[in-house]
């Protein structure tokens, strides 16, 4: 097997500027980091970060963290953080399962989830980041009128988020099968690297906005 050099990502993860390394000693006070304090709002599992990086390029007056469990993928943001340095934005490299303990009570804005892992056996439901155990999670971070935006190419992920909304206590605020083919919700879409990716095999795009 040829793995590729990813030697030293933990280790070049540990000397950025743009990583936050112990996010639990910030939970309720993200706003000392970013020195403002504008709304916060994060992605979780971006990947190599185009899309948080096209936001926080868009929206200078919005606060961004970035959330990725794998170093050899965040390294790619770093990379690109590094090439271009935008001073609303930071990485986390976290599994989600422990985002209470990195943001307090209603401190985010907005949550991102973007080709989210399908996790398909079902004993594994409970890691699925639009699941309901998340979802309750996601209710003690996010602002009493935050919403969470999740775009996927995986019908049965999809199926699956859509029906755990209601025991969790959620509602849909907008849905479609087809985000490409809505000019309402495509008006402003930012692509993800896997939204690219997908979109151009001719897969359909499935998104929801959901609130409480
Ligand atoms: N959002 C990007 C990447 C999608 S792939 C895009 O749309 O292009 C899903 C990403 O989520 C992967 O990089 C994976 O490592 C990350 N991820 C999955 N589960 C996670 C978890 N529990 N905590 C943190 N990151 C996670």
């Amino acid at each position: 097997m040829r793995l590729r050099n990813i030697t030293g990502s933990r280790e070049m993860i540990a000397a950025s500027d743009y990583v936050i390394h112990e996010p639990q000693q910030y939970r309720g006070n993200w706003t000392e980091i970013f020195g403002n304090d504008h709304p916060i709002r994060i992605e979780i599992g971006m990947g190599k970060g185009r899309f948080i990086m096209d936001l926080a390029r868009m929206n200078p007056d919005i606060n961004y963290v970035g959330i990725e469990k794998y170093s050899s993928v965040l390294l790619r943001g770093i990379q690109k953080m590094e090439a271009e340095p935008l001073p609303n934005l930071y990485f986390i490299r976290m599994e989600a399962e422990e985002i209470t303990q990195v943001f307090g009570r209603e401190e985010v804005d907005r949550i991102y989830l973007n080709f989210s892992d399908p996790w398909p056996k079902d004993r594994h439901a409970k890691r699925r980041l639009p699941s309901r155990e998340f979802l309750r999670r996601y209710d003690e971070i996010l602002r009493k009128d935050g919403v969470i935006e999740f775009k996927t190419d995986n019908h049965d992920l999809f199926r699956f988020a859509l029906d755990e909304l209601e025991p969790a206590g959620w509602h849909l605020d907008q849905v479609t099968e087809d985000l490409h083919h809505n000019e309402e919700m495509m008006r402003g879409n930012v692509m993800t690297e896997y939204e690219e990716k997908f979109s151009s095999l001719g897969n359909p795009i499935y998104k929801y906005i959901i609130s409480r």
